[in-house]
């Protein structure tokens, strides 16, 4: 079906103007990243507003989306049966075939992008300037495994392994580009899909199964499957038509899935602990403003996200940084995302246990240079925290917490700094603000992490710019980096070699 054709089926509610809708057709053989929207158009502010008004004010949470539960084993074994019978025909297909679909899948995201706003917004609290990126993202990932899954036909030997089918299991954080580039990796390599996607994000994952399917030749390619964790969530990791499974989420998540199945077959993106780095040679506004919005952009809730600064030498004397670190956050606009002057928005599930702690609790030496401080009845809306006097080696330098608080170390020199911040189990992200090419060359020569930023903030990694994925506790499986050109390549086979990071 052509572009129009795709767009016509988007209710008139959620269409956006179609000189927007950015449903341009792309050149193969030329990747191009896939443009936000732009807010200076004041078409694209009513229609991001009209998008956010039909967003309940306060309560978020999950629709449950009925079609897709599934109760019994026997239930499980007929859906996947499906899918995996599905997947013989579109493995026989070219690479360049099934790039072409994919291609299509992009343009239908674009097509929907007001949709995967409002529903991001509903189920999981995401403002609009974080959701949108979201759903470019989405797009660029079809679009970049599209032109992947064509080069795989040039490759000597690199033939994808018929892999039937790959079972998905993404986080409510990016309720829609993370669940897209990880099934859109697996369609392109020649595999049939089951999505189970985050309790929480329900209806994102919905959405996007929906606007999948409606491109792919044969709809049983891609199914999703919404099953009681306790009860069935086993049955699914183990079940023998699963031969992959692609799970980004928390490092414990991924272990208890190799307990399940010790011989799974596993590519995961982890949790993260990540630091930016400010040394005195740095341009001090600027590396407020990246550490601002890597820290509390969704609340702090993901994994790139920035949970600790260390400031360093005459940076950690002066009251420069840390008084503008502190007017900038405590400026925030604190609220739901149907108010469109909300900048930070909330916690997705009522804050209790570890991040609680982390909202109220002070480790030995720290003090709060911002009180976190609870806005509503409903636990979720907390104003942002940031943390002076944290320790080395204490709880909150090691630990990950999943939400807006910001710890702020001191370290007298680049190395110390740099040595803080690797004595951490996991290596995601990392930031550096230093103008000084001796420093910037000292950092990236030492520092353990997967992606690391100069000068700019430590979240919103580009499709094929900046493949995401990290280094220790913060991947478990072959390593390699999604939106990144050997992520294919590590779908399509375990044992050869593959280019890891
Ligand atoms: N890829 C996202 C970023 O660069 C982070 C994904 C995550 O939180 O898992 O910000």
């Amino acid at each position: 079906r052509s572009v129009a054709e795709l767009t016509d089926d988007v209710p008139a509610a959620h269409r956006v103007p179609e000189r927007y809708a950015g449903t341009s057709e792309p050149v193969p053989g030329h990747f191009e990243n896939t443009p936000d929207t732009d807010p200076s158009v004041a078409d694209n502010r009513r229609w991001v507003r009209e998008a956010l008004a039909r967003v309940p004010r306060s309560a978020l949470g999950a629709a449950t989306i009925d079609a897709a539960r599934v109760d019994s084993a026997a239930e499980l074994d007929s859906v996947l049966g499906r899918a995996a019978a599905a997947a013989d025909s579109w493995h026989a297909r070219t690479g360049a075939e099934r790039g072409a679909v994919l291609h299509r899948i992009g343009q239908a995201i674009e097509a929907r992008r007001a949709e995967l706003i409002e529903v991001m917004a509903a189920e999981t609290g995401k403002t609009a300037d974080q959701a949108d990126p979201e759903v470019s993202e989405a797009a660029d990932f079809a679009h970049y495994y599209g032109e992947l899954a064509a080069e795989l036909d040039q490759i000597d030997g690199a033939r994808p392994v018929p892999v039937r089918l790959t079972l998905v299991t993404p986080p409510w954080n990016f309720p829609v580009a993370i669940p897209a580039g990880s099934l859109l990796a697996a369609l392109a390599a020649g595999s049939a899909v089951a999505i189970k996607p985050a309790g929480p994000a329900e209806r994102c994952g919905a959405v996007l199964a929906d606007i999948v399917r409606s491109v792919l030749p044969d709809p049983d390619l891609l199914t999703l499957v919404q099953v009681e964790e306790e009860k069935l969530g086993r049955d699914l990791i183990t079940h023998a038509l699963v031969d992959r499974v692609i799970l980004t989420g928390a490092y414990e998540t991924a272990e208890l899935f190799r307990s399940f199945r010790p011989d799974l077959p596993l590519l995961a993106e982890t949790s993260g602990k990540n630091a930016v780095v400010v040394t005195p040679s740095a341009d001090l506004d600027l590396a407020v403003k990246d550490v601002v919005a890597s820290a509390f952009g969704h609340a702090g809730q993901k994994c790139s996200a920035a949970s600790l600064v260390v400031l360093v030498g005459s940076v950690a004397r002066s009251e420069r940084f840390r008084t503008q670190l502190l007017d900038a956050v405590s400026s925030l606009a604190v609220g739901y995302p149907a108010d469109p002057r909300t900048q930070m928005g909330p916690v997705i599930e009522p804050a209790a246990g570890k991040l609680l702690d982390g909202l109220t609790k002070l480790g030995p030496g720290e003090s709060w240079l911002l009180e976190p401080q609870r806005l509503d009845d409903s636990g979720r809306l907390w104003s942002p925290g940031i943390r002076v006097g944290v320790r080395r080696g204490s709880d909150f330098h090691r630990t990950e917490y999943f939400g807006p608080i910001l710890g702020v170390l001191t370290a007298a020199t680049l190395d110390e700094a740099i040595d803080l911040v690797n004595e951490v189990d996991y290596g995601l992200t990392s930031g550096l603000h230093s103008l000084d090419a001796a420093e910037v060359r000292t950092w990236l020569d030492r520092v353990q992490a997967g992606n690391l930023y100069v000068n700019r903030g430590i979240t919103g990694a580009i499709v094929r710019r900046q493949p995401f994925g990290g280094w220790k506790r913060s991947a478990v499986g072959p390593g390699t980096k999604a939106g990144g050109p050997n992520y294919l390549v590590g779908l399509t086979g375990w044992e050869p070699a593959v280019a890891t990071g």
